[in-house]
């Protein structure tokens, strides 16, 4: 068999064990592999690979059914309107997570606002919010250096010189709220699942860390630190957006009320699975 464009996509059908969206991930892995566009590949079906080629495409192609993340493999993923570079030292950014975003954009903040991303990985929420709000002041801590490093890297790849990387557990080494240091905006994606949780066996969380991933038993720990460090470090009609799990809504309304947030929100994603809940420090007039 020769090693056509055409024949190489064939093998998709191998791909279907551990991908849904088997036909799209081979082409993306191809298009990797020969440097052109996946049209490009529609295009001339009949091209055939380099052995060079087709070696190294062999090897991306088994690790993927190995089951690592095609995100991992290539080296980056899109999110927003961007794309970032990822590793395995942090979460890979999902498209549920541009609901968070969305809302952000949302809220109607000031042009010059100030807001906080906690635990930011790959940069994904606090990169997005400053290509779209160059204005903003956007700080993003991580409590894991590589995270950090990671979140430089996207930082100036896309060349936003309005966010600040830096190290910090949460809110721990952000300083309280003075004049100078409140923020309008507290964003964060945290750790959300139950430890014993079975999924976490399967797919790409398997390849993840699990300081990114995982939160206690009832996959609540790090959210529970942040909704109560939060009003601390927000201005008084400052915002606190969180992502959290699907079955996790009522939990998390309840721990902002106990907190004192109020025009508390849980927004669903586009699976119509509660996703994202937002509270103001104030009422509404
Ligand atoms: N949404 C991710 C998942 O279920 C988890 C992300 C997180 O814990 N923040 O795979």
């Amino acid at each position: 068999m020769s090693f056509t464009i055409a024949n190489l996509l064939r093998r998709s059908s191998d791909l279907e064990l551990v991908s849904e969206s088997a036909a799209l991930e081979i082409e993306l892995l191809l298009s990797h592999v020969i440097k052109k566009d996946r049209i490009w590949l529609k295009t001339w079906p009949d091209f055939q690979l380099k052995d060079e080629q087709v070696l190294f495409f062999n090897q991306l192609f088994d690790r993927r059914l190995q089951g690592e993340p095609l995100a991992f493999i290539l080296g980056s993923k899109g999110f927003w309107t961007l794309d970032y570079a990822v590793n395995s030292h942090t979460l890979i950014p999902r498209p549920e997570t541009e609901l968070l975003v969305e809302i952000a954009l949302s809220l109607e903040l000031n042009d010059n606002s100030k807001i906080i991303d906690l635990g930011t990985g790959t940069g994904a929420i606090a990169l997005a919010l400053a290509s779209e709000r160059p204005n903003w002041q956007i700080d993003a801590t991580d409590a894991v250096h590589q995270a950090l490093e990671l979140a430089e890297f996207n930082r100036n790849m896309f060349g936003l010189t309005n966010v600040n990387i830096f190290y910090s557990d949460w809110l721990d080494s952000v300083s309280r709220r003075d004049s100078a240091s409140s923020y309008d905006l507290i964003v964060s994606n945290p750790p959300y699942i139950e430890q014993n949780d079975p999924h976490l066996q399967q797919g790409d969380v398997r390849f993840e860390p699990s300081s990114a991933l995982v939160a206690g038993l009832d996959g609540l720990d790090a959210l529970r630190i942040i909704i109560e460090q939060a009003p601390m470090h927000l201005s008084p009609n400052g915002w606190l957006l969180v992502e959290h799990g699907y079955d996790q809504g009522n939990s998390v309304r309840r721990l902002f009320d106990l907190t004192g947030f109020k025009q508390i929100k849980t927004h669903a994603d586009l699976n119509l699975q509660d996703r994202v809940t937002a509270g103001c420090l104030i009422a509404p007039p």
